[in-house]
């Protein structure tokens, strides 16, 4: 979309009105508590029209997911901010070595102006609140993008945004295809895209024409390692709950699962027994949340029937009627084993409810196969052998990593949340989310006293002698 075009120029507009108001003056403690009481009040006090307006979105999106991985999350990252901001605007002292001595160093946080946002589908609250609290509660302006694919969150957004924040502190903007890859050419101060990795190279690419620092918040094949002898039922309890919430649409949900060849049949039998217990049945569930749309739904369908064509042995838990699950897209558990590495299932993020489980024999072999794939966003092991647990974290390198559990480490806003390689670039939650937005300003401020007189020129005996204790020797 070249500038030029309505929807670019009116969006450069957008950009241009709330880069008039950051340079009016930066935004103070008792502004940004304001920002972020908003915030608060806009997730609070609307909770039934968010779980309406996700409904609406997914077809059907469990209410108790909604409240549990949408508003909880969000309103305790803001609770954290609110509770934390004076700590994290305080500029921080910082040393001087000896030979600056004694003048004074700090750090100053600031505000970089107007932060951009682009938002996917699968959570379209928290994702866009958690990070415009980190935006915010660093003193920006923001402009929000949401998915085309979660119209109605998008216009409750647009609308609560406007009204407990107002046009001079976000715009939220709701659109297609078009309308983002315009919103990705804009000049922002600093662009935070959660999204796939494929979307997610095509935003860097565009934010470099700009100079804009980007945060990437991509996917990915997220690995849950079971290591021998851990005890299976509490295993495969974690991973119905991580795979299933949301439908398993979730950018940190276990892809596929990493278990020892001797445990295979009881950790399947573990996982048939908690699915069932999870979710009696999937067609009329509320609790059960549908696949987003038909094309989301197809694309499941056909890389279970792709797997199972290859001779793969698939196992969808749960016997209910097909046609009825497919007339309320709900897709069941299913089991694929022994598909072979050129299967979609095996290659891309699978991001919905089909569960590649892969058997090993030695532990190397579990962590050669989780190298295969670039670095994962999530790593899960579940090992209550803390010296071997220890030993596989050092040797494989993810975005986060949960231990004995699925999901919960995104839920610690005192942890950073960020991917690392192809799952992503950059931080945010919490401090790190500040920080990621802020200019963290280095101040030096010169004493009166200082010395400096002695290392300017002329260049003479004394500098010579400065110089060669400067430089010193190696000890
Ligand atoms: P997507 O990449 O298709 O779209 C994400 C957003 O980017 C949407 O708002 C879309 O409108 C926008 N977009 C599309 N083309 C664009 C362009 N050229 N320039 C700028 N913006 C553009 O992703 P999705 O299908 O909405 O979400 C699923 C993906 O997101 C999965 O890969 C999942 O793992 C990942 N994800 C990651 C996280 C995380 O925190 N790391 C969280 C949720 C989802």
């Amino acid at each position: 979309m070249k500038a030029g075009s309505p929807i670019a120029d009116s969006l450069h507009a957008s950009l241009a009105e709330l880069q008039q108001h950051a340079a009016s003056g930066r935004a103070d403690y008792a502004t940004r508590q304001r920002w972020l009481e908003g915030l608060q009040r806009m997730v609070t006090d609307h909770q039934a029209e968010w779980i309406a307006a996700l409904n609406a979105d997914f077809g059907c999106r469990s209410a108790v997911e909604t409240r549990l991985a949408e508003l909880f999350p969000a309103l305790e990252g803001i609770r954290l901010a609110r509770r934390r901001l004076g700590r994290w605007m305080r500029p921080q002292r910082r040393g001087v070595s000896l030979w600056f001595w004694p003048a004074r160093a700090a750090v100053r946080p600031q505000p970089l102006g107007v932060a951009g946002i682009i938002v996917p589908w699968n959570y379209p609250l928290f994702l866009a609140i958690g990070p415009l609290t980190s935006a915010l509660a660093a003193g920006n302006r923001a402009m929000v993008k949401m998915s085309e694919l979660s119209p109605h969150s998008g216009e409750l957004m647009a609308r609560l945004c406007e009204r407990y924040l107002g046009r001079d502190v976000v715009r939220v903007i709701n659109g297609g295809l078009d309308v983002a890859a315009a919103f990705g050419n804009l000049p922002f101060d600093h662009l935070l895209f959660t999204g796939s990795t494929r979307v997610g190279r095509m935003v860097m690419q565009a934010a470099a024409a700009n100079l804009t620092p980007v945060t990437l918040e991509l996917g990915g094949k997220s690995p849950l390692l079971v290591t021998p002898g851990f005890d299976m039922a509490r295993a495969a309890a974690s991973v119905v709950a991580g795979k299933l919430l949301n439908a398993g649409q979730t950018c940190v949900a276990p892809d596929y699962v990493l278990v020892h060849a001797d445990d295979r049949d009881a950790f399947v039998a573990a996982l048939r027994a908690a699915a069932r217990r999870a979710y009696p049945r999937l067609a009329g569930n509320p609790d059960y949340t549908a696949i987003i749309n038909q094309a989301h739904y197809q694309r499941l369908l056909a890389w279970r029937d792709e797997a199972a064509g290859h001779g793969a042995r698939v196992e969808a838990l749960g016997e209910e009627d097909a046609d009825l699950l497919a007339a309320e897209r709900k897709f069941p558990l299913t089991l694929i084993e022994q598909a072979p590495a050129e299967c979609a299932v095996m290659r891309e993020e699978i991001f919905g409810p089909l569960l590649p489980i892969i058997t090993y024999r030695q532990l190397g072999e579990a962590l050669a196969q989780i190298r295969l794939h670039p670095k994962p966003l999530a790593l899960y092991l579940f090992d209550d052998n803390r010296a071997r647990a220890t030993r596989v974290l050092d040797s494989v390198l993810a975005g986060g990593v949960c231990l004995n559990e699925t999901l919960l480490h995104v839920a610690q806003d005192q942890l950073p949340f960020g991917g690392v390689g192809s799952s992503g670039m950059g931080h945010y939650h919490g401090y790190e989310g500040f920080v990621t937005f802020s200019k963290m300003l280095p101040v030096f401020t010169q004493s009166r006293l200082a010395g400096t007189a002695l290392i300017r020129p002329p260049y003479g005996k004394v500098m010579q002698t400065l110089l060669r204790l400067m430089l010193g020797k190696v000890k």
